[in-house]
């Protein structure tokens, strides 16, 4: 199948009330998994919604194979699947009752084209063995993947999905990442998250949003790669910690076994015992935001 492609053109949002949910963005997004990155409040679930046409953008749009979101609203759903963020099921249905029941209003066709496209969905998320389970007794993480299967019923070349690890425990966390990168295969994943450790784990290009504002847009190594050489390790007295918190950004403290060490961004480090270290995506997620906040300070 050839490449989809999604282009984003100076869209905006602004609620009513003047909130400024998203300032205009413009990326391209193809085939693979598209991160969009960002604390609570920073535009992810506006952006989604807006590109899967359930919200009017302010102004820009966007075009999913040169469909326009704004003008060719029945043309752009047909190619999409969207789970949104919080998402209800029917508590007594079974799994393959609830999807079945979903195919039946998204107008999938007779009973047998239905009892497809719910195996079919149900073995992409790998759920084939729970098809007779109770939805209400399914473990977040399942959830989560009946949610999925769901927005896979009229295989969407383009899956949006908010938030697919809120609220998961660790191990479930992980089986869903690795689900999200399998999915990406051969179509184009959106998947939005607050932690950079599913970023690093899914996606292969990446959008950092703060405060509805794109910080950067570009594939994980690229946002690597931007800190590379800032990036420290230094070996602490606790009681030095302070003095070095108020001059350093932390990324990250550690216990080590004759006191700490902490990681840390700067472009130089006054300290005897600092070594540079190899960057990762924290590091580069942090740097970004760290950025942003120095030109804000400046202005
Ligand atoms: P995220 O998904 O990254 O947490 P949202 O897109 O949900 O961010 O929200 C971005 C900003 O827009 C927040 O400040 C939020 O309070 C605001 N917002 C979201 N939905 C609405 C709405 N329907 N009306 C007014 N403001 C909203
Ligand atoms: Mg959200």
């Amino acid at each position: 199948m050839p490449q989809l492609r999604i282009e984003v053109d100076k869209l905006s949002k602004t609620y009513e009330g003047g909130i400024k949910a998203l300032q205009p963005l413009d990326l391209t997004i193809t085939d693979g998994v598209y991160a969009l990155l960002g604390p609570n409040g920073s535009g992810k679930t506006t952006f989604m919604r807006t590109l899967a046409t359930l919200l009017e953008p302010t102004s820009g749009t966007a075009r999913v194979e040169g469909l326009d979101i704004r003008h060719n609203r029945l043309e752009v759903r047909r190619l999409l699947g969207y789970l949104p963020q919080d998402f209800g099921f029917y508590p007594t249905l079974t799994v393959e009752e609830q999807l079945d029941y979903m195919a039946l209003l998204c107008d999938l066709g007779s009973a047998k084209d239905r009892k497809e496209a719910v195996d079919r969905c149900l073995s992409e998320v790998n759920m084939a063995q729970y098809a007779d389970r109770k939805v209400g007794g399914l473990s977040g993480g399942m959830r989560q993947r009946l949610g999925i299967a769901q927005a896979l019923l009229n295989s969407p070349r383009l899956l949006i999905i908010d938030e697919p690890t809120a609220g998961l425990d660790p191990e479930e966390r992980i089986r869903i990442r690795s689900l999200l990168a399998e999915l990406g295969g051969d179509r184009i994943v959106i998947l939005s998250t607050h932690i950079v450790a599913d970023v690093e784990a899914t996606a292969d290009n990446v959008c950092v949003l703060r405060f509805g504002v794109n910080l950067f847009t570009g594939t994980t190594e690229e946002l690597i790669e931007r800190v590379r050489g800032k990036v420290w390790m230094v070996d602490v007295d606790p009681a030095e910690l302070r003095t070095i918190k108020d001059k350093y950004r932390f990324t990250g403290v550690y216990r080590t076994a004759t006191g700490m060490q902490i990681r840390l961004l700067a472009d130089h480090v006054d300290h005897a015992s600092a070594v540079p270290a190899e960057p990762n995506l924290e590091d580069g997620y942090i740097g970004e935001v760290e950025r942003a906040r120095a030109l804000a300070a400046e202005e």
